[in-house]
């Protein structure tokens, strides 16, 4: 249950005045559905205003205030161009205020002829005119302009303005309660962080580093808690040590020598299964990197030690394709390997869920189907989750629930992510790491081209599909919105079919699973050639023949993806090649991503360079969902303050398991905050 003194926090924005089911929406667009988000939605700048008597005081570019009065309004001739009003100012110089669009009425009432206004806005010029485009304020009194010469910038969502959302977020903050101190009293002091009530109203009034580090720190706090109860729990859970003697791994006929990273895994995780506590253990392995061997060979030693093991895909394509690879390479062995997947109906799926029951079964893969409450095993001893990032925590622990005793659990990500972030996103886990790649492999040849040469890709692309081979297209990401990402996408496939016909099939986020499916289908048969994709294609499908990806507009992508993008080819014995289509302006980091690109393929590298690039002054707002498990803290933030976090969350863990100290209870607090209760939920009356 929720602390009472949190509960002001969770009521839902309609709450706020003002707030109907107009602005609702914009809010929800924004994540913001409750009063607690609207407290953290802290502002992404501030414009500082000066104040100035006459045009002549004030530069170009500079955002001031001024009183003018309007002398004229000059509406767009033949309907098309800019409404524009001329206004004075004390000493009679002209300027320009320009509208565009429909916030041109606005300008009609709030600008009438001869009377003046303060007005707030950046002071530009249009050829040898001054001009403010569409002044952030007009008054009629100074009192009302001069107090804002200072002003928060919130991200907004469409339907929402500055003044309306920096309002609400008043309104919030007037409804947060004084909460008791959770960060530990030396570490508080030494910081020199202001109180988490007071922390808040700072940075929403102004630039506040001090009191946004608090508030950042708060919340990689309460994720290293909840990570470490996490772990705590576990280590108190009943498992079942298991040993294997090896009559099965030693049957395996693989037809190439182990790396030696994945031998180092496969010991690190022999090691846990005979423990008693149950494995937590993170393989975290680049695309091709050969986890499905691990995973095998983990799975075998449940097997030997006469336990039962599951494999779970996120998708029914790879759930298929990770039983084929594993059901053929078993084969030796003699184990019984099933598939199970929703789609599994009628007899079939019965007679998959008696050998689940009875034991014939030792291996199962499938989508979540394999844990839904009809599914039950005789003794299941491992589960193996294949693309970890799709399972949250929460779900997560829903799995270990399943067997009698608590099942080992080895997750799969082949997102090589940062050491930093591994221990934000995986603080409960141990990790291995698969840093060395099979022999032999080609490297990609990745090459960046300009857009402008559109034509000749093409028939690059045609060339390439003569051969019999296949290729993927991916769309760019127009970040304004998931639909103009569609429309992007659309276009394009239709622009490709045109072209190619039948070959081309479109994949994207908005089909329904069975198209997704059957589409994905058309392509893993080879039926057709060309796959246009948004980014579903990240996670996915194997399929060796598709020897060429195409990234439009790359630099619109981060680093990381674009290594996962190109992760999709190079699977087979062809040389493989990656395009990266490039627009014709490119900011400096975005010059470095792809050149860093075609410099190297190693993904640790590229993600640690990817942190160091984006947490170094890229723009604020380019942050891609589901980066990082962090809304306030930013990845500057993260790299710098969770190490104490973190250290502070094992402190606090060690003294007070239970969380019922006077801190404790405040940490407590801090978990629901950030709605990382399921951490609270393990402790015992809880
Ligand atoms: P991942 O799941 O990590 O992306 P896979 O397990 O699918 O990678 O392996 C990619 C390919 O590499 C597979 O064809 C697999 O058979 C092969 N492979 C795995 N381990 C080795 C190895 N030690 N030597 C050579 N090839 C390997
Ligand atoms: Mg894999």
């Amino acid at each position: 249950m929720r602390p009472e003194a949190l509960n002001p926090l969770f009521v839902e924005t309609d709450a706020l005045e003002g707030v109907g089911p107009k602005l609702r929406k914009p809010l929800e667009k924004l994540g913001l559905t409750r009063v607690r988000d609207l407290i953290y939605h802290l502002p992404e700048r501030f414009v500082s205003r000066r104040a100035v008597e006459t045009l002549d005081d004030a530069a170009e570019g500079e955002q001031i205030v001024i009183a003018l009065t309007p002398v004229e309004h000059r509406a767009p001739r033949l309907g098309r161009g800019p409404y524009r009003v001329l206004a004075q100012d004390s000493a009679g110089n002209i300027c320009a205020l320009t509208y565009f669009g429909r916030a041109s009425f606005s300008a009609r009432k709030q600008l009438p002829v001869g009377e003046k206004r303060w007005v707030a806005g950046k002071l530009d010029r249009f050829g040898d005119m001054l001009q403010i485009v569409h002044p952030d304020h007009v008054e009629s009194e100074s009192g009302a302009t001069l107090g804002r010469l200072n002003e928060p910038v919130y991200g907004l969502s469409e339907g929402l303005t500055q003044p309306r959302i920096a309002g609400l977020a008043q309104q919030a903050l007037a409804r947060v309660p004084d909460l008791p101190e959770w960060i530990e009293p030396a570490h508080f002091d030494r910081a020199g962080w202001p109180a988490w009530r007071d922390a808040l109203q700072l940075a929403h009034k102004g630039e506040n580093p001090t009191a946004r580090d608090r508030l950042a720190y708060d919340e990689l706090l309460a994720n290293s808690l909840a990570l470490m109860l996490v772990r705590a729990d576990n280590r108190r859970r009943k498992g079942q040590p298991l040993k294997g003697d090896g009559r099965l791994r030693g049957k395996l006929q693989l037809p190439f020598p182990l790396t030696g990273a994945q031998k180092r895994s496969i010991a690190e995780i022999e090691g846990d299964l005979v423990q008693d506590a149950p494995m937590l253990r993170l393989l975290q392995g680049d695309v091709g990197a050969g986890k499905t061997v691990v995973a095998l060979y983990s799975m075998l030693i449940a097997n030997e030690a006469g336990k039962q093991a599951a494999l779970l895909a996120p998708t029914e394509i790879l759930a298929r394709q990770h039983y084929e690879t594993i059901r053929s390479m078993a084969a030796p062995t003699g184990v019984e390997v099933a598939l199970l997947t929703g789609r599994d109906k009628g007899k079939a799926r019965e007679s998959i869920l008696m050998g689940l029951l009875d034991g014939s079964i030792d291996i199962v893969v499938g989508t979540h189907a394999i844990f839904q409450d009809t599914v039950n095993y005789k003794d299941l001893g491992l589960v193996v989750i294949d693309e970890q990032h799709r399972f949250g925590v929460a779900q997560r622990l829903q799995l270990a629930n399943k067997g009698k005793q608590t099942p080992h659990t080895l997750a799969m990500t082949a997102t090589p992510i940062p050491r930093t972030l591994t221990l934000a996103q995986y603080g409960e886990m141990d990790v291995s790491r698969l840093d060395e790649m099979p022999p032999g492999r080609k490297p990609i040849i990745t090459r960046v081209t300009s857009m402008d040469r559109m034509d000749e890709i093409v028939d690059g692309i045609a060339r390439h599909l003569e051969t019999g081979q296949q290729a993927f297209w991916v769309c760019p990401m127009v970040h304004e919105s998931e639909v103009a990402d569609l429309a992007a996408a659309e276009a394009r496939y239709a622009a490709l079919k045109e072209r190619f016909g039948d070959a081309v099939v479109l994949v994207h986020g908005q089909l329904r699973p069975e198209e997704k499916d059957a589409a994905m289908e058309r392509f893993v048969a080879g039926d057709a050639k060309l796959m246009v994709a948004t980014t579903v294609i990240e996670v996915g499908v194997d399929v060796p023949n598709a020897t060429l990806v195409v990234v439009e507009q790359a630099e619109q992508f981060g680093l990381a993806q674009l290594h996962q993008l190109r992760g999709r080819v190079g699977r087979g014995s062809e040389q493989a090649v990656c395009l990266l289509l490039r627009g014709s302006t490119l900011s400096e980091t975005a010059k470095r991503r792809l050149a860093l690109m075609r410099e190297t393929q190693d993904g640790f590298r590229i993600a640690e360079e990817d942190l160091e690039l984006r947490g170094g002054g890229e723009l604020l707002g380019t942050r891609q969902s589901g980066d990082t498990p962090f809304r306030v803290a930013d990845l500057e933030q993260i790299t710098r303050l969770l190490p104490a976090a973190h250290a502070d969350a094992r402190l606090l863990i060690e003294r007070d398991g239970g969380l019922a100290s006077k801190r404790g209870q405040a940490a407590r607090l801090l978990l629901y905050l950030f709605e990382r209760d399921w951490g609270v939920q393990l402790l015992r009356g809880g």
